[in-house]
């Protein structure tokens, strides 16, 4: 069985390798064959919504997925019409995970407690936007946003000027700026067979609206219900099928859903050597319609990616235990170029090693595990 992947980033080759050893095969289709898949898999290059470059992946596969959000789903649909390639996940989760408006009703539609949001079309709308949800908030761009960019956060009613500057023009989204205590995220699976399994909770440290660490599973009982229960109705609303992950703010306690990504997650890439299956196996098992496998973990794990510049690889590998994973790409500022993981008999010994190794590499970090 040949599985096509849209996208042919980092999480496309994670895919490709955790498919390999169950004899499946990949094909992706990206702008460029220079990609981190295209060093394990054949690459269609093109534009994401060039049709005829959709027609022959859905010709070459039996199933096709995405390894990123930001293609079009109108093109992928009328591609795959001809032949009923399947695809999985579904594109009505796509669509509503790739605009912040449908992405926040789909929240309150599933009775998921979310930030207070409003639409913002006009410089007028952004004002009584701010006027009705309060300050401090973020104004979001509704689409294409990721990893913080396209982001402004205004503290005062003056700002609306230099926010809409920044961002007017497309569609946005002003919300409410929740003052969290800390950030977690669920990462969940379902199968064509309706079979639903749930990895434990990530604790997650952002810095500059970038993911830096992740903290794996985290002790936290009643948050972890109420993520799970959350995962579940979002995996049956759309008649899920492969890996999907939500990202909440705790606050006081309580779960605000920040937003949901329909595909693998930078947040679950301790699953590799952190559980018993990773959420790249089991995505591709769902999506080939193979059973899922057990989503327990295998300790105590602690993700850190590797930003803007890779650490020498000596260096890295000379830690006991250390998992490396180097995406293989030009370095950038902010870029993702890899990261590394370490699991641990405990919570203690693993936060304490994640402390030690987050000082060595980057020692500007506001925060400590
Ligand atoms: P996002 O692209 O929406 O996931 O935002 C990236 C990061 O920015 C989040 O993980 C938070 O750390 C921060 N952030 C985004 N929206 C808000 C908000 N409404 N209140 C507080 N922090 C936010």
């Amino acid at each position: 069985m040949t599985i096509g992947v849209v996208g042919a980033g980092q999480l496309g080759a994670m895919l490709a390798l955790a498919g390999y050893p169950l004899g499946l095969d990949f094909v992706f289709l990206d702008r460029s064959a220079d990609t981190p898949a295209g060093r394990f898999a054949p690459v269609l290059t093109g534009d994401f919504a060039d049709q005829d470059l959709l027609r022959q992946l859905a010709e070459r596969c039996d199933v096709i997925s995405f390894d990123w959000e930001n293609i079009s789903v109108d093109a992928l649909r009328a591609a795959t019409r001809e032949r009923r390639t399947r695809i999985a996940p579904p594109l009505r989760a796509l669509a509503a995970a790739q605009d912040r408006l449908s992405e926040k009703r789909t929240f309150e539609r599933l009775a998921i407690a979310t930030t207070r949001f409003a639409p913002v079309d006009s410089r007028r709308a952004l004002e009584r936007a701010v006027a009705r949800i309060g300050l401090p908030g973020v104004l979001k761009t509704r689409r294409l946003g990721y990893d913080g960019k396209g982001q402004y956060l205004l503290r005062q009613v003056r700002d609306c000027e230099r926010a809409w500057q920044r961002l007017g023009g497309v569609p946005l989204l002003y919300e409410q700026f929740v003052p969290f205590d800390y950030e977690v995220s669920i990462i969940g699976v379902r199968s064509r067979r309706g079979e639903i399994a749930l990895y434990p909770l990530n604790r997650n440290y952002h810095a500059a609206g970038i993911l830096r660490l992740t903290l794996a599973p985290w002790h936290a009982p009643r948050v972890a219900r109420a993520a799970a229960a959350s995962m579940r109705r979002v995996l049956q609303a759309f008649h899920y099928v492969g890996v999907l992950a939500i990202e909440f703010f705790v606050h006081q306690g309580r779960l605000i859903a920040n937003e949901m990504a329909p595909r693998v997650h930078n947040s679950g890439h301790w699953t590799i050597e952190g559980a018993v299956t990773s959420q790249f196996e089991n995505h591709v098992r769902a999506i080939a319609g193979l059973p899922l496998g057990p989503t327990a973990a295998r300790g105590h794990a602690a993700m850190i990616n590797l930003i803007g510049r890779m650490p020498q690889r000596r260096g890295l590998l000379a830690e006991p235990g250390l998992h490396l994973h180097d995406y293989g790409k030009e370095p950038r500022p902010r870029r993702k170029l890899g990261h590394c993981t370490i699991v641990e008999a405990n919570a203690g010994r693993r936060d304490s090693r994640a402390a030690s190794l987050l000082a060595r590499l980057y020692p500007q970090l506001p925060f400590k595990p």
